[in-house]
């Protein structure tokens, strides 16, 4: 590359907000801005563009990404541009330019891959001509863990009462098997071991593009990266009607296929899941993951709810606390309803009060807590296969995961005096469970395949 005398490449500081989807095209935009010319920060303070990819999912969230916002202004150095993109700047473009004198520019999804063109780059620093990008298809840097997120469909089909996504992100727009495989590829050739794959409503993929049920067929081509190194493949958001042949027993049967089960439930009540516009019930929610339990008594089931939603009486909590009591969750979450613009559940009468909604939620968690900390004890004396995440050097601990906890979400695994490198399997004995943590020691380890780092 021809350099300018004195002259640097300008420099880029990301940081990014909300879930695991934004993460991935945190990466994605990080990609193309190291295509456009542009290197990595070590600081905010010496970026020359400062990126914000932020999330408008509740009001909390929105916050947060406010805040980050003026941070980051504040931190910047002078002349540095501050940029700001994600579902924030797709849901409120406009306002947030107004509100925000302070932001440079407001980049919204379909210019997203375009945000080095918001600062000067020398032509001379130039690594490829700009032009149309979809971010999607666009490829990313190696990640520093041995595990990643893969986004294989962006936008949603659905129309729950509560949720935004769908009036911003769009309808859904699957990536194709090919492109979604080469990314798989190059990141397992990368050191990554597990896949975590990701969208908004992941087993609907394919349906967009006529081709219902492509999940399956999916997850058979990537398991054939075993031979490459690949060790897990992770599902994430299963809309619970989707959760059915051929996708079940392809999950079961498929080695590198951990049987996790995410599904999306939002509540156990009939007439309120009708109210969402969702689908299902609490019995036909049990019934299903008997059903898989019946298969394979190892797997695990996470799924969240919404607590407090417009016209939850008493006895629809009830059914949620007996359900919880009932099918005994690995992990789960509990969130509290949130109004949001736009969406037909803001205009809900019968409005849960504030009180009220704490306490169910409190209820909620003391529930279930217990029941997760009991799995979590039933796993002590048994044998587990943990990825190593991270080492602790100053203790000589190395920590990862076993196929029961998804990365950033559920509880972690701390191997004692286990000094495998991150990306190695290592087959260890629970010794010990700490709340949704467990402690084990290790019994052999993989010859690594996985990265060196
Ligand atoms: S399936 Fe998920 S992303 Fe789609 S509308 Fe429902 S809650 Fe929103």
């Amino acid at each position: 590359m021809a350099s300018l005398p004195g002259a640097r490449a300008p420099r880029f500081h990301i940081e990014t907000l909300g879930c695991p989807k934004n993460a991935v095209d945190s990466d994605k935009v990080v990609a193309s801005l190291l295509a456009d010319g542009l290197e990595p920060a070590a600081a905010v303070d010496e970026a020359d563009v400062v990126v914000v990819n932020t999330c408008a999912f509740v009001e909390a969230a929105r916050q947060e990404s406010i805040d980050t916002i003026l941070a980051l202004a504040d931190a910047r150095k002078e002349g540095a541009r501050l940029v700001v993109t994600g579902c924030m700047a797709e849901r409120y473009g406009d306002e947030l330019a107004v509100a925000l004198p302070e932001v440079d520019a407001v980049v919204g999804f379909a210019h997203e891959a375009s945000i080095g063109s918001t600062v000067p780059v020398p032509v001379a620093f130039k690594r490829k001509p700009s032009g149309v990008r979809d971010l999607l298809d666009m490829p990313r840097p190696a990640p520093a863990v041995p595990w990643a997120y893969v986004k294989v469909a962006e936008g949603c089909d659905r129309a729950c009462a509560f949720c935004a996504i769908p009036s911003f992100r769009g309808k859904q727009r699957s990536r194709r098997p090919a492109s979604i495989e080469a990314e798989a590829r190059e990141l397992v050739a990368g050191g990554v071991r597990e896949l975590v794959l990701v969208a908004q409503d992941l087993a609907w993929y394919g349906r967009d593009a006529g081709e219902p049920g492509a999940l399956a067929p999916l997850l058979r081509s990537l398991d054939r990266l075993r031979v490459d190194g690949l060790a897990r493949v992770r599902l994430l958001y299963l809309y619970p009607s989707e959760v059915r042949e051929p996708l079940v027993s392809t999950m079961l049967e498929l080695p590198s296929v951990v049987p996790y089960f995410d599904l999306s439930l939002q509540h156990a009540s009939s007439p309120l899941l009708r109210s969402m516009r969702r689908w299902g019930s609490g019995d036909r929610f049990r019934a299903l993951i008997a059903a898989i339990r019946d298969r394979e008594p190892d797997a695990t089931f996470r799924s969240s709810f919404i607590v407090g939603f417009p016209g939850e009486t008493e006895r629809d909590h009830d059914e949620l606390l007996q359900f919880l009591a009932d099918v005994e969750l690995d992990w789960a979450g509990f969130f509290p309803f949130s109004p949001e613009d736009g969406t037909p559940a803001a205009e809900l009468p019968d409005a849960v009060d504030e009180r009220t909604t704490q306490e169910r939620l409190r209820e909620c968690s003391e529930l279930q807590d217990p029941i997760t900390a009991a799995a979590r004890d039933a796993l002590v004396g048994r044998e587990v296969e943990v990825l190593v995440d991270g080492i602790d050097e100053t203790r000589g601990d190395a920590t990862g995961r076993t196929p029961r906890e998804a990365p950033e979400i559920d509880g972690q695994v701390t191997v004692q005096g286990c000094f495998a490198r991150p990306g190695t399997l290592v087959q260890a004995r629970v010794v010990e469970a700490r709340g949704p943590d467990i402690v084990a020691v290790p019994l052999r380890v993989e010859q690594t395949i996985g990265r060196a780092s």
